[in-house]
């Protein structure tokens, strides 16, 4: 008889963006006829940077000749791809190398997988509210516990990020062995100053914990005292798995790459004590349950670090930035409570009269067919707040912002 993996049954029915979809799909196939802005979509609306089509048709034709065909690549990614992005930390100051890298088909893939090669018994730390796979994974490992009445499951600590403390999480008061930090964070938009990563990353060290460090919004940080990599904090190598993405830098949430860093000083315990180096035990599962990201996908990737890539890059990161600094500003003009939008291309907001968030997100779908994120999908704390996102384009942005002003 087969058995299941029965913590799928704890979860709900749906990730939280597909029952999202649903409810705009149901909205739809009712409203034929509406003229739908998606505002709280975390999916890019700009083509990739031509740099990296031409990279990609380029390894196309490649692959298209006997004497340029190539098969299976090196799991852990192709060497041209990896040495790019070990100069891109070295402009952070922070030195890698090759087989510290691991090249991905998505963060969201890595981030949910990481849990394969820990412990079952670790206590796992989530900023409440985050990206809902953290908690998604920790519930489908079985280390999530029990779910209680508020919610929250009982062996997860939560880290409250709230309005008070600047959506920025306080250092947890017991002990625990992994904690998530995503920063820039979806879907406040708060971001962790040098010194405030540095407690992280101190606290970790006392207490022998894991960070895992989803960056995946790196490339939109503006402020000068904000660290594009948890690496640049003394120490974290011993510490830090770093999670990135190119889907929101260069536009390949469909295309797909990613790469994840475990430094070789990581390392992590049994329960006897012994010291292991979790980049041994990466590598092992990621050779076995993955035969590495396509070619012309990894060119296409290595194009983003040219001049021209990074010109390209930067113009589409500043374009949603703008998209965010309008949303952000309309909503300061309207007395709305906002946060985010400065180093994210993401704006949270609290409910103009306090809603639950899923019914402003219905009124605000039936009424002016603008279509937000709520709050509630990234955690209890965020229920009573809306994500808007900057990544639709400029004539939607602008439209969307109208509508709202008049509804409001
Ligand atoms: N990490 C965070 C914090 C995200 O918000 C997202 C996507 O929304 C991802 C990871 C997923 O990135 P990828 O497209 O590389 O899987």
């Amino acid at each position: 008889m087969a058995l299941i993996n029965e913590h799928y049954l704890e979860l709900s029915e749906n990730y939280f963006y597909t029952e999202m979809d649903k409810r705009i799909n149901a909205f739809c196939v009712t409203h034929p006829k509406s003229n739908l802005i998606l505002l709280g979509t975390g999916d890019v609306s700009q083509p990739l940077p031509m740099a990296v089509v031409d990279a990609m048709t380029e390894a196309v034709k490649e692959l298209s000749q006997k004497e340029t065909f190539r098969g299976y690549g090196p799991g852990q990614g192709y060497r041209f791809l990896i040495d790019k992005i070990i100069k891109d930390y070295q402009s952070h100051g922070v030195s890698l190398v090759a087989d510290e890298i691991f090249v991905s088909d998505g963060a969201k893939t890595d981030a949910a997988n990481i849990g394969h090669i820990l412990g079952r018994d670790n206590i796992i730390a989530i900023t409440d509210p985050v990206y809902p796979v953290y908690e998604n994974a920790t519930i489908m490992s079985g280390r999530a516990g029990h779910q209680t009445d508020n919610g929250k499951w009982s062996n997860i600590v939560y880290l409250n990020c709230l309005p008070e403390n600047g959506f920025k999480p306080q250092l947890p008061t017991e002990k625990v062995d992994v904690i998530y930090l995503c920063y820039p964070n979806n879907p406040t938009g708060a971001t962790l100053t040098r010194q405030e990563l540095k407690m992280w990353v101190d606290y970790a060290l006392q207490n022998h914990s894991l960070i895992i460090y989803d960056g995946a919004y790196e490339a939109y940080i503006t402020e000068k005292d904000v660290p594009h990599s948890i690496y640049e904090i003394k120490g974290a190598k011993k510490v830090a798995i770093e999670i990135r993405s190119f889907s929101k830098t260069a536009g390949f949430t469909g295309l797909r790459c990613s790469y994840t860093v475990v430094p070789q000083e990581l390392v992590a315990y049994t329960l006897d004590d012994e010291k292991v180096q979790l980049n041994k035990l990466w590598l092992r599962r990621q050779t076995t349950c993955f035969n590495g990201n396509s070619y012309i996908v990894q060119r296409g990737a290595e194009a983003i670090f040219s001049r021209e890539g990074k010109k390209q890059v930067n113009e589409k990161i500043q374009y949603y930035l703008t998209n965010a600094e309008i949303i952000r500003t309309e909503f300061q003009k309207l007395g709305l409570q906002v946060f985010g939008g400065v180093n994210s291309p993401y704006v949270w907001t609290k409910t103009p009269q306090g809603e639950n968030s899923w019914k402003f997100f219905q009124q605000m779908l039936s009424e002016i067919n603008v279509v937000t994120t709520p709050g509630i999908g990234f955690g209890q704390n965020g229920e009573g707040y809306s994500r808007f996102s900057g990544f639709n384009s400029r004539e939607n942005t602008l439209e969307a912002m109208d509508r709202i002003k008049h509804w409001l």
